[in-house]
C-alpha cells in the first residue's frame, strides 16, 4: 500500500510539472483526485488495510494528498502568469488604435450655427424667446385682426388650460415673429434711444405634416430697428446673407407681397444655384423662394411701445430647413426624413 501511494504521488508530480496549461493540468487533478482518481480510489482501500497499519497508511495518504494539492497550485499559477504574458506578447503597441465611432451635430443644428454666425458677423445679437407663448405675441402685437384666418383651429396648436383676458391664449409658437414686441419690450427698457439687431431662433409649431412641412420646424428671424432704417438695409442684409451662407454667386431679390406684421411685404427670392438664375428643370424661371420680409408695420412698433414717426425697422423670418435644403441642393422627397433619426441618412452631412 505504501509503495502504491508512493507511486501515485511520483505519477501527479511528474504530470503536474510536464503540464503545458491550465487545462491540462485540470485534467491531471481530476485524473488523480477526481471522484474516481486514482489518488481517492487508493484512499478508499485503506480499509481494507489490516488495523494495525491503518493509522499509519492513514498519514501517508493524506501526506500524499497535500504534495500533490499545493504542487496543482503552484504549477497553476506559474501557467496563469505565463498566459498572461503571452496575452501581452501578442499586443503589438506600435498598431493603429481601433477609433471609438464619432457623431456630429446633426444637419439643422449645423445650418443654425453657420446662420448664426453670419448674422453675429454684422452685429446682431442671437436671442431666445418662449416657444409656448400668448397669443398676444404670437398674433395681437403682430396686427392680427381677431378673425385671421392664422388663428384657426387647424392652423395653429392652442394649449387649452388657460386664458388671460388680456393676453389671450396661450400658443405653440407657429413663427419666431413672436419674439418681435418682446425684443422692443427689452431694448426699451431703460433705453433712451432705440437700436435693435435681433437674431431670434426657434422651434416653431404648426398643424401640418406632409412630404414638405413637418409639425415642428425651426425659424429664423431677423429683427432691426433703428433712425432712418430703410428697404435699402433691408436689401442689403438680404445679399450678404444670400452670398455668405448659399456663395458668392447667389443673388436674391425681393417682390411685392401681404404679410400683416410688415408694410410694405415681401417674399425673397434666391437665384437657383443649378442654374445661377438662367432657368432649369428644378426652379423653371431661375429662382427659388427663400422666405418673407419687409419693413416692421406701424401697428407692431406701437405694440412694442415704439413711436413709428421716430423709428423705422425691417424684419424677415425664414425657415432653417428650408435654408439648408437649398443650400445643399437637397431634392429630398420627404423632408420628415430629417427627423426620422436614420443614420444611413444623417452619415451623409
Ligand atoms: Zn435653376
Amino acid at each position: 500500500m505504501e509503495e502504491e501511494l508512493i507511486g501515485i504521488k511520483n505519477a501527479a508530480l511528474s504530470f503536474i510539472l510536464e503540464a503545458k496549461d491550465l487545462e491540462s493540468l485540470e485534467e491531471t487533478k481530476l485524473q488523480f483526485l477526481g471522484r474516481s482518481g486514482k489518488l481517492t480510489l487508493a484512499i478508499k482501500e485503506i480499509t481494507k488495510v489490516p488495523v494495525e497499519k491503518r493509522k499509519e497508511i492513514g498519514i501517508l495518504a493524506n501526506e500524499v494528498k497535500n504534495t500533490i494539492e499545493e504542487a496543482l497550485k503552484r504549477q497553476e499559477k506559474i501557467l496563469s502568469q505565463k498566459k498572461k504574458s503571452a496575452l501581452f506578447e501578442k499586443i503589438d503597441v506600435t498598431n493603429p488604435g481601433i477609433k471609438p465611432p464619432l457623431g456630429h451635430l446633426h444637419l439643422v443644428t449645423q445650418a443654425i450655427e453657420e446662420i448664426s454666425e453670419i448674422f453675429e458677423r454684422i452685429g446682431f445679437e442671437r436671442v431666445r424667446y418662449p416657444e409656448v407663448d400668448w397669443d398676444y405675441y404670437a398674433f395681437s402685437a403682430l396686427n392680427f385682426p381677431q378673425n385671421h384666418p392664422a388663428r384657426d383651429e387647424w392652423e395653429t396648436f392652442f394649449v387649452k388650460s388657460y386664458e388671460d383676458p388680456k393676453m389671450g391664449k396661450i400658443v405653440l409658437i407657429p413663427h419666431t415673429s413672436s419674439g418681435q414686441v418682446r425684443e422692443m419690450e427689452r431694448a426699451k427698457a431703460g433705453q433712451k434711444e432705440i437700436s435693435i439687431k435681433m437674431l431670434n431662433i426657434a422651434k416653431c409649431y404648426r398643424r401640418q405634416s406632409d412630404v414638405s412641412h413637418t409639425p415642428m420646424f425651426h425659424q429664423f428671424e431677423g429683427l432691426v430697428i433703428g433712425k432712418d432704417i430703410s428697404i435699402v438695409h433691408l436689401k442689403g442684409t438680404l445679399d450678404y446673407f444670400v452670398e455668405s451662407y448659399f456663395g458668392k454667386d447667389r443673388k436674391s431679390r425681393i417682390r411685392p407681397y401681404h404679410f400683416q406684421f410688415t408694410e410694405p411685404s415681401f417674399e425673397v427670392d434666391v437665384t437657383c444655384g443649378v442654374c445661377l438664375g438662367k432657368g432649369c428643370k428644378l426652379c423653371k424661371a431661375g429662382w427659388l423662394e427663400l422666405g418673407g420680409a419687409g419693413m416692421v408695420h406701424p401697428n407692431v412698433l406701437k405694440a412694442g411701445g415704439i413711436d413709428s414717426k421716430k423709428y423705422t425697422g425691417f424684419a424677415f423670418g425664414w425657415g432653417v430647413e428650408r435654408v439648408l435644403m437649398m443650400k445643399q441642393g437637397l431634392e429630398i422627397d420627404d423632408l420628415r426624413i430629417l427627423y426620422s433619426n436614420d443614420l444611413r441618412f444623417l452619415k451623409q452631412f
